[in-house]
């Protein structure tokens, strides 16, 4: 095992990190359904949120597009891990295409609730940031009973007909903390509001900002690997700036770290976002080595082995057709 040496320099990279069962299941079901049916495939919206996922998929034969208008009539298009409203569900219907929902269960789960809510006559106040299309899907499923609730600034703002008639949703990948301030500030408004049934933050999104919290109490400088528009992702470097990194900085590749981040820094916490492919976080570790930095430790604050089956268009059947 590595030990650290005193006062050395040495790398904590957090366990969790990286792909979710969501992920893992959204990229195999493109790489499936391009193996199956040849290319092209079409993608709705970035598959996960991640360039070099997309941009490897790309090359694969993949076609990302922002919206089933843009997909010939008749061919095939893979629902992106966010999930989708029932409006886009019924403009690939209306285009005849063939739909491979890839949407994780997680969030499904959260459109269930959604559903539910609506049918029970409960307005809802979903909890996340405008324009994610998990939140668009999300809004979609109860688009009548649904408020969007930004931040705690935002709940000052909010209106609702019935004040105890609210239950809160969130979308699955928002920091923990902001959101339980936010459900705070929400009942001291309206002090009947609900709480849904279960968990709408998502396992792994709780445990990647548990791990990265204890990397950070140690962490001169936290680098977390991710895209731009993956919300889990930017997440974790909020949470590691809270939890006492002295500077945080989110990069998609090893090549954007810069020398001068790491100016008498003695220890580099290490993660990804769940839409990372491990590789990723590999290259930031040579770099790292390469500026001196070879000394790993791992901090583990969870074992995850949860994986979902694949969407069931790509399932073979019982006959062993595909
Ligand atoms: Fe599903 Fe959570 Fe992964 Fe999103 S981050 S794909 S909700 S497991």
């Amino acid at each position: 095992e590595n030990r650290p040496v005193a006062g050395g320099k040495r790398v904590l990279l957090a366990a969790p990190r990286g792909y979710c069962a969501g992920v893992d299941r959204a990229v195999i079901a493109v790489e499936k359904a391009l193996e199956n049916f040849g290319a092209p495939v079409y993608v709705r919206k970035q598959i996960v949120h991640n360039i070099h996922v997309v941009s490897t998929l790309e090359q694969k034969g993949a076609i990302f597009v922002d919206d089933v208008g843009e997909v010939p009539v008749g061919a095939r298009v893979v629902f992106s891990a966010h999930g989708v409203s029932p409006a886009v569900v019924r403009g690939a219907a209306d285009r005849q295409l063939q739909t491979i929902d890839a949407t994780c269960p997680l969030v499904t789960k959260v459109h269930r609730e959604a559903m539910r809510f609506a049918r029970d006559d409960f307005e809802i106040l979903l909890i996340g940031h405008a324009g994610h299309e998990e939140v668009e899907g999300t809004m979609g499923h109860a688009p009548e009973r649904t408020t969007l609730v930004n931040s705690p600034a935002d709940v000052a703002n909010i209106v609702v007909k019935n004040p105890d008639n609210l239950v809160w949703l969130s979308q699955t990948t928002l920091s923990v903390d902001e959101t339980m301030e936010t459900v705070r500030l929400l009942r001291e408004r309206f002090p009947t509001l609900q709480n849904p049934p279960s968990d709408d933050i998502c396992y792994a999104t709780q445990n990647r900002q548990v791990a990265i919290k204890k990397v950070a109490q140690d962490a001169d400088l936290v680098i977390v690997v991710g895209s731009a528009n993956s919300s889990n992702t930017v997440r974790l470097v909020d949470v590691a700036l809270e939890y006492g990194a002295a500077a945080a900085y989110r990069v998609d590749y090893a090549s954007e770290i810069r020398q001068e981040w790491l100016d008498g820094v003695n220890t580099v916490g290490v993660t990804s976002g769940a839409s990372v492919p491990e590789v990723l976080v590999q290259q930031v570790l040579d770099d790292l080595a390469d500026a001196g930095y070879g000394d790993v430790s791992q901090v583990v604050t969870a074992e995850e082995d949860l994986m979902f089956s694949l969407p069931k268009e790509l399932r073979k059947d019982a006959a062993g057709n595909p």
